[in-house]
């Protein structure tokens, strides 16, 4: 249906290759390759330790859980977000308290703004880097320091992303990785906690498989005959053969990593010819996985018929995102946000996502950008 589709997969036959020797080898969750795959996270990500998950949002849920949040407690996350990092503050009871983003070129929560909403209920604070572009991480752990709050970085987007040399996830507590289908690195669902603290990594293992002290594994292997249960845990495990096909693409992570920032610079040169345009994260500092590309529209363009002219010409394109503040199921939560987040407004009704996959090629990215121009042409809206 697509001429060029918002994203695309690389998934090949060292995958399925992967998949069928777990279904050889006939032990089918949480086993050794779940462990090779969290050995190889944590050296890739210079982590102490490393937990992989059944999802993102299970694994947001488990750092905050982890954390020991709670009702009453206020956790500051960004509004333009995936409403996964909100909902998992709320699993524990926490309220989610949302911060308004730095502005039109960093789409990413603001220090000023995280401060400005810290008070004597706040606990936490949950960082989201969009598009694997890193959030200002020295001044937001300077301040969780000096308000005694713990930092959760929702780091769906950014496996291979770097700042300062430093792994983003691996800045704040917890770090929390998604391996969805539209994410740099895929299983299809799973997901990847990070953290250096032994106590927390403990807490995560228990709370993943509820709150055992042994796993399958460990009984079959005769290293245990029977378990206490020390937590309310979850079931948030992932399976082997995830975790398989997860090796596999973690070896390929760099590589179409790479190719993604040679199409997002493609993109902005393309993008000069559009001053009226805004192109967020241009020269942002350290090194992002360009999960994704998103540009501004110009003030007054019409976004569905800019979307529907891109339709008409074989190009999909996204929103990232809606923001969370303004969901049915999120008025009554922060009802002082809309004053709060006049950035964030701002920018989610201009924002729409162009196509970004590794293997894109540079005349299709010409192409995108040719599109963009004609669905920009005043007698082209409607
Ligand atoms: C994809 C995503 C999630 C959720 O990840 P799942 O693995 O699908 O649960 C959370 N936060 C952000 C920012 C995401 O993009």
């Amino acid at each position: 249906m697509w001429k060029i589709p918002l994203s695309d997969i690389d998934l090949g036959a060292e995958e399925i290759s992967a998949v069928q020797g777990v279904l050889q080898r006939r032990w089918l969750t949480m086993g050794e390759v779940t462990q090779d795959l969290e050995a190889a996270f944590a050296m890739y990500t210079g982590s102490k330790h490393a937990v992989a998950v059944t999802n993102a949002t299970a694994g947001l849920h488990m750092a905050c859980a982890a954390l020991g949040l709670h009702a009453g407690d206020e956790v500051i996350v960004p509004s333009l977000t995936f409403v996964a990092s909100a909902n998992a503050i709320r699993y524990t009871g926490a309220c989610p308290v949302f911060a308004d983003i730095c502005g039109e070129e960093d789409l990413n929560i603001s220090p000023q703004a995280i401060e400005a909403c810290i008070n004597e209920h706040t606990r936490a604070i949950m960082v989201v880097h969009y598009a694997g572009y890193a959030c200002d991480m020295p001044r937001i752990l300077e301040i969780a320091r000096r308000h005694d709050l713990r930092v959760i970085e929702d780091a769906a987007h950014a496996a291979g992303s770097w700042l300062e040399n430093r792994h983003l996830g691996t800045w704040g507590d917890i770090g929390v990785f998604s391996f969805f289908s539209n994410k740099n690195m895929t299983t299809g669902e799973g997901g990847m906690l990070v953290t250096d603290s032994d106590s927390l990594f403990e807490k995560l293992c228990l709370l993943r498989s509820h709150g055992m002290t042994s796993l399958t594994l460990d009984r079959h292997k005769g290293h245990a005959w029977s378990y206490d249960v020390v937590e309310l845990g979850y079931n948030y495990r992932i399976d082997e053969m995830r975790a398989a096909i997860g090796v596999v693409q973690l070896g390929k992570l760099d590589q179409n990593n790479e190719r993604r920032r040679e199409l997002t610079a493609l993109y902005e040169n393309l993008l000069k010819e559009l001053p009226q345009m805004t192109v967020p994260f241009r020269g942002h500092p350290g090194m992002s996985s360009a999960h994704i590309r998103p540009i501004l529209l110009p003030r007054g363009v019409d976004r569905v018929a800019f979307m529907e002219q891109m339709k008409a010409q074989g190009i999909q394109t996204s929103i990232h995102y809606p923001p969370i503040h303004r969901f049915t199921a999120y008025r009554e939560v922060d009802p002082g946000a809309s004053e709060r987040l006049p950035v964030t407004t701002n920018v989610a009704a201009r924002e729409v996502t162009l196509p970004l996959y590794p293997r894109m090629t540079d005349d299709d990215v010409t192409a995108i950008i040719d599109a963009v121009i004609h669905a920009l042409l005043p007698e082209r809206r409607s």
